[in-house]
């Protein structure tokens, strides 16, 4: 008798467990994974009942079927075993998932935004601003003079130059801008619900924490690097009515037109894109 309630109870503790763990995985599981889990937990739980009722059985009447007993034990067993197999195959595909999305939204080189990442946040930016009526910032930055970095100390050296431009300027933004590479080394950084002057401000402590500070590489000398940046703000209520991708586009390239006209200037600066700002060649 004693033999027959330790089977029930030890298959009992099996499917009690099984229920628990598709339970929390329906609660955890941000994936179209996630009503069959509540269905099989919702199964498994109304399975408990057909582990309870022989028990009672056994110590109402005395009475029990011991091949019955024996059989529940590796059916839940296996219920058990089954359920924490699909849990893992479950956190081996979320897992893979994650990787994926987070190599398609960074740069493999610098860990910054890919440019097709940045390009999307700007878009999301560009409807934000027009929901809530709030201005934002767009820097493009460009390293000055970066050939000869390269000319001078290697291909290697000037990726790992771009590594730490990245890092460095990250010290000088704040935690709710973001850094893009939208080529080589030319760069997006995107500064919600800021205006001119918080740009002005932000982009200026950029650049002057870049030229202070030194580059640590292999190469046996730090180097020193200058960038110059082109500032664009973007105004909610300038064209309401274009379309998201024009304005991005319009938005991208006033960027590019102020980090043109701050190279031409001399390098090393910060320029703001304006109505009178020329489509400039580069110097
Ligand atoms: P400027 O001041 O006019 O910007 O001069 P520059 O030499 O920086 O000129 P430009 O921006 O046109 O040149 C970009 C250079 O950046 C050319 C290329 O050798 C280098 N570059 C582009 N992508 C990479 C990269 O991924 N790694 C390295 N090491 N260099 C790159
Ligand atoms: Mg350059
Ligand atoms: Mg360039």
């Amino acid at each position: 008798m004693y033999i027959a309630i330790g089977l029930y109870c030890l298959s009992l503790l099996c499917q009690v467990f099984a229920s628990l763990i598709s339970l929390s995985l329906f609660r955890h599981s941000a994936t179209i994974y996630r009503w069959g889990w509540l269905f099989l937990a919702i199964g498994l739980s109304l399975m408990i009942g057909r582990r309870i009722g022989p028990i009672f059985h056994v110590f109402e009447s005395g009475r029990f079927d011991l091949l019955d007993a024996i059989l529940s034990l590796p059916i839940s067993g296996f219920l058990l075993l089954g359920v924490l197999g699909l849990r893992k195959l479950l956190l081996k595909a979320d897992n893979n998932q994650l990787m994926l999305e987070t190599l398609a939204q960074h740069d493999p080189l610098t860990n910054s935004l890919s440019r097709t990442e940045i390009l999307y946040r700007i878009s999301e930016e560009i409807d934000r601003s027009r929901r809530n009526k709030h201005t934002f910032a767009l820097l493009e930055m460009d390293i000055d003079h970066f050939k000869n970095v390269n000319d001078q100390y290697g291909h290697h050296v000037g990726d790992e130059v771009l590594l730490n431009l990245v890092r460095h300027s990250q010290e000088a933004i704040r935690s709710i801008d973001t850094v893009g590479r939208i080529s080589g080394e030319e760069f997006l950084i995107l500064l919600p619900e800021t205006g001119a002057d918080g740009a002005a401000q932000i982009a200026e402590r950029l650049r002057e924490h870049i030229a202070n500070t030194t580059n640590e590489t292999s190469a046996l000398t730090p180097i020193r690097i200058t960038i110059s940046i082109g500032i664009a703000i973007f105004n909610p209520d300038d064209n309401p009515r274009m379309s998201r991708s024009i304005a991005l586009n319009e938005l991208i390239s006033k960027a590019d037109l102020a980090m043109y006209q701050a190279k031409n200037e001399g390098r090393n600066r910060v320029s703001f894109w304006s109505a009178s700002t020329p489509p400039l060649k580069m110097a």
